[in-house]
C-alpha cells in the first residue's frame, strides 16, 4: 500500500519568538518580502525593526492588497523579483499565509500565523480567489513552507474567539482521519507536485498521522478549557501552548496527513446558508463534527464528549450558534447536495454516501445539539 506524510521543514514555537524572524531570515539569504496587511504589519512593527536590526536583514514591504488572487500573485512574485529578494514570509491570518504560498511556490517560505484559528499555516495548498473575492481555486504546492514559526505572546493577545475557532478545527481532525482510515481513503499528501487533478489522489495515511490525530483530540480534551482562560486574560500557560501547538501544528499534520471526510465536506455545504457568512472556518467545522458523528451514530459517549467540550469553551452545538435559526428538509438538502459533489472528501466515509442520509444527519445534529445545550444551560 502506498502512505504518503507532508510537513514544514521546521515549526518553531515560543513566547516572543517574532524577535528570531531575522535568524530564519538569514537561512535563505540577506531579505525577505514580506505579504501581511497592514494592521497585522502594525500589530508587530517593533518585533520586525528588532530582529531587522539584531540580524541585519532587509524586509521589504509588499503592500499586500488584501485578496490572495492571481493578479495579486503575479504583482508580488515581480516585486521579489525587483527586489531581489531570498525568501518570502506570510504574517497573518488566512489570506496572507495563502498569497505568500502561491508566491513562494513551494521554496524558501516562512510562515508566521498571527492567530490560530486553523490549521492552514503548515499545509502545503493555499485557496485562490478572484479579485472580487469569489472562491477561484485550490493551488498544491510541491512543499510545505520551509519554517512555520509560531510565536505565543502574539497568539495570546489575539482575540480569544481565533483560538476558539482553531479548536474547532483541530476537533474535526481525529473524526476524519478514522474514517479516512476506516475507508482506506487517499489523502491530500499524497498528491504529486503541482496542481490537484481528479485522477491523482494515490496515497494512504501513516500511523504517525493517524498517532498525531489521536493527540490532537487528546489534547483538546485535556487543555482546550484551561487555554481558552489564559487567552481571555492574555497570558501564555502550558496549556495555551499545547492548544496552540494542536491547533497549528497537529491540526494542519492531520489534515493533510490523515485526511479529511464528512465534515470538512458538510462545513462547504453549509456555505449555501446565509447566516453561516459571518461565522469562522472553525466554528463551521464544529458543528459539522456533530454532523459527521450522528451520521456515522458514533458512540453516544463520544457524542456527549465532543458537545461538552465545545459547550465547555463556547464552540457552536447547533445551527443557531452559527447564524441559521432554522432549517427546513429543503434546506438541509442543500447544503447535503453540495457537501455530496464528487469532488467532496465526504467520500471518504466508510460507507456510501446518500445525500438525504446527510440532510438527515444535519438535522438530527441540529436538534441534538441544541437540546443538550439547553439541558446543560439548566444543569
Ligand atoms: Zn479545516
Amino acid at each position: 500500500m502506498r502512505k504518503a506524510f507532508i510537513s514544514p521543514a521546521k515549526y518553531v514555537q515560543g513566547e516572543d519568538e517574532l524577535l528570531n524572524l531575522g535568524y530564519y531570515i538569514k537561512t535563505f539569504g540577506e531579505s525577505a518580502l514580506l505579504i501581511a496587511h497592514q494592521d497585522d504589519i502594525d500589530r508587530v512593527q517593533a518585533q520586525l525593526d528588532a530582529t531587522k536590526e539584531k540580524f541585519g536583514v532587509k524586509i521589504v514591504a509588499s503592500h499586500f492588497n488584501g485578496e490572495c488572487s492571481r493578479k495579486e500573485v503575479a504583482r508580488l512574485q515581480e516585486v521579489a523579483k525587483e527586489q531581489h529578494t531570498d525568501c518570502v514570509i506570510g504574517l497573518g491570518g488566512g489570506k496572507a499565509i495563502d498569497t505568500s504560498k502561491c508566491v513562494a511556490e513551494g521554496e524558501n517560505l516562512i510562515i508566521v500565523p498571527t492567530i490560530a484559528a486553523t490549521d492552514a499555516p503548515t499545509s502545503h495548498s493555499a485557496v485562490l480567489y478572484t479579485e472580487d473575492g469569489e472562491f477561484d481555486d485550490y493551488a498544491y504546492f510541491k512543499q510545505s513552507p520551509s519554517v512555520v514559526l509560531v510565536d505565543t505572546t502574539i497568539i495570546a493577545n489575539a482575540p480569544t474567539r481565533f483560538l476558539v475557532a482553531g479548536m474547532g478545527d483541530a476537533l474535526s481532525t481525529l473524526f476524519e482521519a478514522r474514517a479516512t482510515a476506516r475507508s482506506f481513503s487517499n489523502v491530500n499528501a499524497g498528491l504529486p507536485n503541482g496542481y490537484l487533478t481528479k485522477e491523482t489522489k494515490p496515497a494512504k495515511n501513516t500511523i504517525a498521522a493517524y498517532t498525531l490525530a489521536k493527540v490532537c483530540y487528546e489534547t483538546l480534551l485535556e487543555n482546550g478549557y484551561q487555554a481558552k482562560i489564559a487567552c481571555d486574560n492574555n497570558v501564555v500557560t502550558p496549556a495555551l501552548e499545547n492548544i496552540v501547538e494542536t491547533n497549528i501544528l497537529l491540526s494542519g499534520l492531520g489534515f493533510e496527513s490523515s485526511g479529511l471526510a464528512a465534515i470538512h465536506a458538510i462545513h462547504d455545504g453549509l456555505t449555501a446558508l446565509e447566516g453561516t457568512h459571518h461565522y469562522f472556518h472553525g466554528e463551521k467545522v464544529a458543528f459539522s463534527t456533530i454532523c459527521q458523528l450522528v451520521l456515522e451514530n458514533a458512540p453516544k459517549e463520544e457524542l456527549h464528549e465532543v458537545l461538552d467540550f465545545s459547550l465547555s469553551i463556547g464552540l457552536p452545538v447547533c445551527l443557531a450558534d452559527i447564524g441559521v435559526e432554522s432549517i427546513s428538509f429543503e434546506e438541509a438538502m442543500e447544503v447535503a447536495e453540495k457537501a455530496c459533489i464528487p469532488e467532496e472528501s465526504i467520500h471518504s466515509m466508510p460507507f456510501p454516501i446518500e445525500v438525504e442520509a446527510v440532510a438527515s444527519a444535519i438535522i438530527a445534529a441540529d436538534k441534538i445539539g441544541a437540546d443538550y445545550k439547553k439541558k446543560h444551560a439548566n444543569a
